[in-house]
């Protein structure tokens, strides 16, 4: 005598792919969440210790965007952190990473550029995003931090670099990219 058990994993099998994709993505814009970019800082600083494959890193934050909010409605504030993320993705290369690092705020890798080249680029996404047209909000703006990898890096100084420059790029007045190297003794 046997006793036959079948069972339908397809459900299952959808579940456990959801809980992957959501482990990964941002709900909101569907690109790199902060715990998937940092995975991948790891591993780029790991190569680029041992390969020196240099990077870049970019964090950009919407200037005043707490007013859209509150001019506009949060709804519309999510419409733009959308389309925002979309004209990102369009002007990046297939081997630079974006992520969103909580909140109004992206990240970018730039991949096998230096600091200045990332500058640039970050300008030129300054220049895109100041020209879109936004839904309702018409305009947005964003400021812009970038550090480039260093010699013994780890996450947090990469990252606190982009960050400081960030802090002066909305200190001298918003829509602006600023860089911040280590100063050489
Ligand atoms: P600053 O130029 O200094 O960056 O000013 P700010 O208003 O952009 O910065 P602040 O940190 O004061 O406000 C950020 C706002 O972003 C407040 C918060 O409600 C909004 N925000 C964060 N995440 C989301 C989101 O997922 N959707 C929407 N609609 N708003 C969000
Ligand atoms: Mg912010
Ligand atoms: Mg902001």
């Amino acid at each position: 005598q046997y006793l036959l058990s079948l069972i339908n994993v397809t459900e299952m099998v959808e579940q456990s792919k959801k809980y992957k994709h959501n482990a990964m993505y941002d709900n909101l814009t569907q690109i790199y969440n902060r715990h998937k970019l940092n995975e991948i800082i790891v591993e780029k600083l790991k190569k680029a210790e041992l390969l020196e494959n240099k990077f870049s890193f970019v964090i950009l934050d919407i200037d005043h965007f707490k007013i859209v909010n509150d001019t506009y409605g949060h709804l519309v504030g999510d419409d733009v952190l959308i389309h925002l993320s979309e004209i990102i993705k369009e002007q990046i290369r297939d081997t630079d990473v974006f992520a969103r690092w909580g909140g109004e705020e992206f990240v970018l890798l730039l991949s096998d550029v230096n600091i200045d080249t990332a500058s640039e680029i970050a300008d030129k996404l300054r220049v895109k995003i100041e020209l879109e047209y936004f839904v309702e909000v018409n305009n947005i703006t964003c400021s812009f931090g970038v550090s480039s990898y260093e010699k013994n890096d780890t996450i947090d100084t990469i990252t606190n670099r982009a960050d400081k420059a960030l802090y002066e790029a909305k200190e001298s007045g918003r829509n602006k990219v600023c860089k911040l190297i280590t100063k050489v003794e």
